[in-house]
């Protein structure tokens, strides 16, 4: 007779005492018990929860023995949860699922199903439409989309989410990429293998509120081309050289404009704001210079991705 083997499935939770009671009843009764054939593990990663997040989740392990936590010293944000459930996961396929109920637990058989049946080492879930997002935030991610594929020459699908499940060379693979500034998408993207996207239409979250601001998205997609691509580096040395050939067109010009008409140095208010331009320029060419600098500061520490205070 054949093992049988075992899906973990790893759910990054900060502060979601709301929606956990109904996450778990949705997996054990709507996948788990459809799903005799394999084993599961369903391992909650507390990411620092203020609220009754842990309890909860002891509470499920102590009448459920397939439940598992790891809880966080403090916040240390989803991308050190999903980094870390990827290395206490024991599971021959492994699963990142988000607690509230955006990601369909339905989708978890025909991802498992395609694993087995196709050749296929991963599969993701893909969001359909944006039609629960505001417009503007969907016009944002789309740009953001098309600007970090053109960078890096990656090719993430738009609206993808951390939702997948994978086979275990998968999961080694992405934990031997371990740097600190951690950008999933681009890192499931960056080890390669083989990936069917499911796309499914857009879902609500079933209760809580949602842990990422626009401003916080902004500053995450920043972290997700800085990881990805040195592009940005580029610019500046790129407008550099354009603003010499320019200038060197418009010292032509005066010198050719003093010797037939004399008197070319006029024009006081579009020197000034050549000044204001091209110091705008370079304090923006500084500031992405920084930014590399920060992040190459911040991986040089090898500092953990996250510190765990307790975990059955
Ligand atoms: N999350 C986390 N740490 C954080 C923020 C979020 O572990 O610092 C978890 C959260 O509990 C949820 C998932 O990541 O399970 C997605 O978060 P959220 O629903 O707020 O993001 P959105 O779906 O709005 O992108
Ligand atoms: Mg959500």
């Amino acid at each position: 007779m054949m093992e049988k083997q075992t899906i973990s499935m790893v759910i990054p939770c900060y502060c979601e005492e709301e929606v956990i009671p109904l996450f778990y009843d949705t997996l054990v009764n709507g996948v788990i018990t459809q799903m005799p054939t394999v084993d599961f593990e369903i391992l909650f990663i507390d990411d620092g929860s203020k609220d009754k997040t842990l309890p909860i989740i002891k509470k499920l392990s102590e009448k459920d023995c397939r439940v598992k936590y790891v809880s966080f010293s403090r916040n240390f944000g989803k991308e050190a949860a999903i980094y870390a459930g990827l290395s206490y996961a024991s599971g021959d396929y492994v699963g990142i699922m988000d607690v509230d109920l955006q990601d369909p637990p339905a989708l978890i058989m025909p991802m498992y199903e395609a694993l087995i049946n196709e050749d296929v080492d991963c599969v993701a879930a893909c969001r359909a439409s944006r039609a629960k997002e505001s417009r503007i935030r969907s016009f944002f991610a789309k740009r953001f989309y098309k600007l970090i594929n053109r960078m890096t020459g990656m090719e993430i699908v738009e609206g993808a989410r951390d939702f997948r499940l994978m086979k275990r060379f998968v999961v080694e693979a992405v934990l031997a990429v371990g740097e600190y500034n951690r950008f999933s998408k681009g890192i499931f993207e960056w080890v390669g293998f083989k990936t069917k996207w499911l796309p499914y239409q857009d879902v609500e979250r079933v209760a809580g509120k949602t842990k990422w601001s626009f401003w916080e998205l902004c500053l995450y997609s920043v972290e997700g081309i800085i990881g990805f691509s040195t592009a940005p580096l580029a610019f500046a040395s790129a407008t550099g050289l354009l603003f010499c050939m320019l200038s060197f067109v418009a010292i032509v010009v005066i010198i050719i404009r003093e010797i037939l008409w004399h008197g070319s140095a006029y024009g006081w208010a579009s020197l000034v704001c050549l000044i204001f331009l091209i110091s705008g320029i370079q304090l923006f060419s500084i500031g992405i210079l920084g930014q590399y600098l920060a992040k190459t500061y911040l991986e040089t520490k090898k500092r953990p991705i996250f510190i765990v205070k307790e975990r059955n």
